[in-house]
């Protein structure tokens, strides 16, 4: 089925925090260059269609609940579209990470491309999809930062 809107209508992104600002910029954009799409960075909160924080994973908790204990989050629809990252996480990949450069490059990736709407896509062996839940990795996949076949597709059906 055809879908009207398949190049996301938000971009503007202002950080709470200048540090990784531009950084993250550039892993995401760099990737999402493939959906012909990029984030812009704003220095206005009311511009903003995402705003993005670095928190603790106390204040996470506090305000989202315990089912986001060690995890960062992203809402993915409406007026007030938002990315918390868990300092503690960042600073920490979970063990099944090689590195921590793979795991923040997959998180950043993963959380911006939530705010565009796009949910979790399961993933059974072989790379996981970007879209796969990677912190908590319950499906049978390898940690990865990158598209895999059927991704790109995946996306631009979600986008919402
Ligand atoms: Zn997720």
């Amino acid at each position: 089925m055809q879908r009207e809107h398949t190049k996301p209508q938000i971009k503007t992104v202002f950080f709470k925090h200048d540090y990784y600002a531009a950084w993250c910029l550039k892993v995401v954009n760099s990737l999402l260059n493939k959906l012909d799409f990029k984030f812009v960075k704003c220095d206005k909160l009311q511009d903003a269609d995402i705003v993005v924080e670095f928190r603790s994973n106390d204040d996470i908790v506090k305000s989202l609940g315990s089912e986001f204990d060690g995890l960062s989050a992203a809402s993915l629809r409406g007026t007030s579209r938002f990315i918390y990252f868990n300092k503690e996480r960042f600073i920490n990949p979970p063990r099944h990470f090689p590195n921590k450069v793979l795991y923040r490059r997959y998180l950043v990736r993963h959380e911006f491309i939530h705010t565009l709407g796009v949910p979790h896509r399961a993933a059974n062996g072989g790379k996981c999809s970007i879209m796969t839940h990677q912190t908590k990795l319950e499906d049978n996949c390898l940690p990865n930062d990158e598209f895999i076949p059927g991704d790109i597709e995946f996306i631009r059906n979600n986008i919402n």
